[in-house]
């Protein structure tokens, strides 16, 4: 198959709702990505920019993660003192706004996957609370 024609062939695959499914809800990586599709991560890259998905890279949930010093924001677990591999407990970034397209430092913040799920009831009470939290982090650094 020659160049251009896979290029078409990608248009197709790599639709806007496809990138959606795969790199918001499974989470899946720009590698994982261009591996199941059978292209390279930088094109990858190329249609989630062209979509305008926020690029997701390591250091940006690293910085994160630091600045909250691994610690669960909402009921103070430390990454450290668990197993990373018990899923309940392990730490996750959550996006203060709901918008997992929203990467900006300001609205992400650490929490243990515990504290993550009861983020998904009550949403006003949580945008307000982290919405809180994180004023109080940036005043402290
Ligand atoms: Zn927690």
């Amino acid at each position: 198959m020659n160049r251009h024609k896979r290029g078409i062939e990608l248009q197709k695959i790599l639709t806007k709702s496809i990138l959606k499914k795969e790199y918001i809800d499974n989470k899946l990586s720009s590698h994982k990505i261009a591996e199941k599709y059978n292209t390279n991560h930088t094109t990858v890259n190329k249609y989630l920019k062209k979509y305008e998905f926020c690029i997701r890279n390591k250091s940006e949930s690293l910085i994160g993660r630091k600045r909250d010093i691994l610690t669960c924001q909402n009921c103070g677990c430390k990454e450290s003192n668990h197993h990373r591999a018990n899923k309940q407990i392990a730490l996750t970034v959550h996006h203060i706004d709901y918008n997992k397209m929203n990467c900006k430092e300001n609205n992400l913040i650490t929490v243990c996957n515990r504290c993550n799920i009861k983020a998904n009831a009550n949403i006003d009470y949580w945008f307000a609370y982290y919405k809180y939290q994180i004023k109080t982090i940036k005043e402290t650094i």
